[in-house]
């Protein structure tokens, strides 16, 4: 399983593509609402590194997405995959997440 945050154009782009054999692509689309996304952690074998994270960007493009901002978070899994406990994750990033329909 993989999921994105994106920006609007980044996400709307994705729907274009094909999806790979057995590969199932869901996006929902909504406004950012948290401030900070979790910060980023470096690990060596002797040390950690905590790097903060200001503000969420698009996983593809690096555009800010600030809270408030239009955003669509993509999943994409496999057909044969088990479904993992923690379905709805874009609830914990988006305001009112809504499916986005392919045109
Ligand atoms: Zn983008």
């Amino acid at each position: 399983m993989k999921r994105d945050l994106l920006c609007v154009p980044c996400g709307m782009r994705s729907l274009a593509w094909v999806s790979g054999r057995g590969e199932i692509k869901t996006l929902v689309k909504g406004k950012v609402k948290i401030d900070h996304p979790e910060p980023i952690f470096i690990r060596t074998p002797t040390s950690t590194e905590v790097i903060p994270v200001d503000v969420c960007v698009c996983d593809s493009c690096n555009t800010p997405l600030p809270r408030g901002a239009d955003a669509v978070a993509r999943t994409i899994s496999w057909k044969d995959e088990p479904v993992p406990e923690d379905v709805g994750w874009e609830a914990d990033y988006l305001e009112s997440p809504t499916p986005v329909e392919a045109a």
